[in-house]
């Protein structure tokens, strides 16, 4: 489900800093090559991130969920000469595919490309998390923001994509509610009730909750 008019994300996109070749390159092979391509970050979306970390400065970006790693290179970029990226995925058939992009970016170097259970993963990294990008299975959205939180430090953020998951939070956008969808309307509203953070939920593509730690 789209949520704006497509004429009007065209023409976002036709205002948006265009697309880098290795990014359309990954589009292009995810599309014809991998398992649910739509998965992807679009060209907003990707800009928007690497805009956020321009901003931000973070020194490390802690990734959860990198598929083909079109959001990681976005991430990445955004980085400063000393910064780093961990992404993590569970999917090993995607590895050499994913290492071949992260080379053929030139940001290989920023990008540590770990594989595994994020459940598992996360609490092996030492180290705080000054920005974090939740974008694996849903159902573990709660969990992945309970193991990080206590890691972000003041005015560090946690984002989450997917967060409308195609409009399903609303009754009126679903069948029945199926649990994904139950985990994320979990997931949005413990971000909402949490002191710790202050947060808004953008309606970008399909929602990503931003919150940043007071
Ligand atoms: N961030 C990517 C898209 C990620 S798609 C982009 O925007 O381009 C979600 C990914 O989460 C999939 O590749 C899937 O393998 C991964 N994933 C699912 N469960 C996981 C888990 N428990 N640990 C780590 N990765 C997981
Ligand atoms: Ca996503």
């Amino acid at each position: 489900m789209e949520f704006i008019d497509p004429e009007l994300l065209a023409y976002c996109e036709a205002h948006t800093s265009s697309e880098e070749e290795i990014l359309q390159k990954i589009t292009r092979e995810t599309q014809a090559k991998v398992l649910m391509p739509r998965m992807l970050s679009g060209p907003l979306q990707g800009k928007f991130l690497e805009l956020l970390v321009k901003m931000y400065r973070p020194q490390t970006i802690l990734e959860i969920g990198t598929y083909t790693g079109y959001s990681a290179i976005c991430l990445a970029k955004g980085l400063g000469e000393s910064g780093k990226l961990i992404t993590l995925d569970i999917n090993d058939e995607l590895e050499d595919r994913v290492r071949g992009f992260f080379e053929e970016s030139g940001l290989n170097e920023k990008i540590d490309y770990r594989l595994g259970n994020a459940l598992d993963l996360i609490p092996q990294i030492p180290g705080d998390f000054d920005f974090v990008f939740i974008d694996a299975d849903k159902e573990n959205y709660l969990t992945y923001y309970q193991l990080v939180i206590d890691r972000v430090p003041s005015g560090g953020v946690i984002l989450a994509d997917n967060v409308l998951w195609s409009g399903k939070v609303l009754p009126k956008g679903r069948k029945k509610l199926d649990k994904d969808t139950a985990a994320l309307l979990d997931f949005n509203q413990f971000v909402e009730e949490d002191s710790r953070v202050e947060n808004i939920l953008l309606p970008l593509r399909d929602g990503i909750m931003l919150a940043r730690k007071l």
